[in-house]
């Protein structure tokens, strides 16, 4: 049985309750897990609170060093995490290495900013005084993560908290936990010192950690809903957030687009991990000079996304995670097939050996979804892709912000004036030209909108998990 991790231990829950983690393709137990609630919290709060006192001291190389060490501990079992990924998650084996090497490499990207803190020195204007700008950690930080990327999001906290010398106290969500418990170990047993990154489990640990009064800033990924109400909490006790919540991102795919491309970009933005993502292709808008050429380029890309077991080789999409999620997605889908929509491409749920006990559903493409449907006002968090025909860029990027949501976007077009005015006009917190929406490291990714506030990713990230210091320098000569 896998067990929390506080202060480099394995613990049981204090009230010794525990529950099951269910494998979404066959229904099976793959673990237990304790069941933690606020003494949980609280003990591994104040286990990251004392490992704060030695962490945020070290020598910043020192600190780089080390967790360039425990990176490389990660990478190394990529192989063990990545299974456990995909048999509590249901994503595919190669969803999940990809996601296993991305842990590790966001903890080796963040390690290499440990020793690059700037601060400034800004001259006081008509005195002899000397003013310095300097950046210290924050203390323990609060990181509540969802389940569609267990890892990924565990990393876009944890990785810019610890570089900055600060300690983490981590919640996965309650039915991803065990791939998060497998890597953090790995940063353990590459040296990372007890106490630095804690795991609790647990429905109540969110709201706990959220309610600690030594926990100064929290990174919470999730949804809308749960991003008002953990803000709402926070403001008690006034403590920083980074709020990564949900989307609906916009694609517009002009008249001289490269089809091709664009539909090989939709497939990978709206299919991926079984569509269960924030940052995803969620509405196409397709100029109707090349609407028809698009569906059928579309439909080809779809039709290679072979259903099954994410542990079998020949997968490319997953069960959803859970019978309610898939139960939602088919939901939205209903509505707009009521009010008039067309199914282009699959749909409904496969059938025979092997699907009856997951939570399976085929990918499904359909246009003539009217304004206002739950597929183009709500978030689509599954394998579901509304196509809509504009007839022109002004249209699109009208469609494009008649959403409350703005995480990401894209456009696919040779023309740069067409390309500038969806970076300048789509309100949201990325844009892709002619490229996958892919994030990256290096760049600040973080909503805006309902899609929240505050960045993960880039030295931006790095900041948010710094406090800024005015320093006035004076009696030296
Ligand atoms: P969720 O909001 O239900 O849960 C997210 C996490 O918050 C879980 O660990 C959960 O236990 C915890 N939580 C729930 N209520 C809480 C509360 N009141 N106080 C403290 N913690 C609480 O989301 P989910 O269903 O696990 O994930 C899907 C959602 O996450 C989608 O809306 C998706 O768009 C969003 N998401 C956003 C991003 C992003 O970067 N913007 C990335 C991935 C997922």
């Amino acid at each position: 049985m896998a067990t929390m991790i506080i202060e480099g231990k394995g613990v049981q829950a204090a009230s010794g309750e525990t529950y099951e983690v269910r494998n979404p393709a066959t229904g099976e137990v793959v673990d237990k897990v304790p069941a933690g609630g606020a003494e949980d919290v609280d003990r591994a709060a104040r286990a990251a609170a004392k490992a704060q006192l030695t962490w945020g001291k070290l020598a910043p190389a020192e600190r780089a060093k080390i967790l360039h060490k425990a990176a490389a501990s990660a990478r190394e079992k990529v192989d063990v995490i990545g299974p456990l990924l995909t048999l509590e998650q249901g994503k595919t084996l190669l969803e999940s290495k990809l996601e296993a090497e991305r842990f590790a490499d966001n903890i080796a990207w963040f390690a290499d900013l440990a020793d690059k803190v700037h601060g400034q020195h800004v001259n006081l204007a008509s005195t002899k005084l000397t003013g310095l700008v300097v950046r210290r950690p924050i203390g323990v930080t609060g990181a509540i993560v969802p389940w569609n990327f267990p890892l990924t999001l565990a990393a876009n906290k944890i990785a810019p908290s610890i570089a900055a010398g600060n300690c983490v106290v981590l919640k996965p969500s309650t039915t991803t936990p065990l791939a998060t418990l497998a890597a953090v170990q790995a940063l353990i047993d590459g040296g990372l010192p007890e106490g630095v990154v804690n795991v609790v489990l647990g429905r109540e640990t969110g709201e706990a950690i959220v309610m600690h009064p030594l926990i100064r800033k929290i990174g919470l990924t999730g949804s809308t809903p749960t991003g008002k109400e953990v803000m709402a909490k926070a403001a008690r006790h006034l403590k920083k957030l980074t709020l990564e919540l949900g989307g609906s991102d916009p694609c517009l795919i002009m008249e001289d687009a490269d089809l091709d491309a664009a539909a090989a970009g939709v497939r990978v933005g709206r299919f991926f991990n079984a569509g269960q993502q924030c940052l995803s292709t969620k509405r196409v808008f397709v100029h109707e000079a090349v609407f028809d050429e698009f569906l059928e380029k579309m439909t080809a890309q779809a039709q290679r996304l072979k259903v099954g077991n994410g542990m079998e080789k020949e997968t490319r999409m997953g069960p959803m995670h859970t019978d309610t999620q898939r139960g939602e997605v088919e939901a939205q889908v209903k509505d707009a097939l009521d009010a008039g929509a067309r199914i282009v491409y699959g749909g409904g749920r496969p059938e025979g050996d092997g699907f009856d006990k997951g939570n399976f559903m085929n990918p499904v493409i359909l246009t003539d979804v009217p304004a206002g449907s739950r597929m183009l006002s709500e978030e689509v968090f599954g394998p579901a892709l509304p196509i809509v025909k504009i007839s022109d860029l002004d249209e699109g990027i009208r469609l494009a912000n008649d959403s409350p949501y703005g995480l990401g976007s894209s456009i696919w077009t040779r023309n740069m004036a067409y390309a500038f005015r969806a970076i300048n006009e789509i309100e949201a917190g990325y844009t892709w030209v002619n490229s996958v929406q892919i994030a990256y490291d290096e760049l600040p990714f973080g909503g805006t909108k309902q899609s929240g506030f505050g960045k993960e990713h880039g030295v931006e990230a790095f900041h948010e998990y710094t406090e800024m210091k005015s320093v006035v320098i004076g009696g030296l000569g």
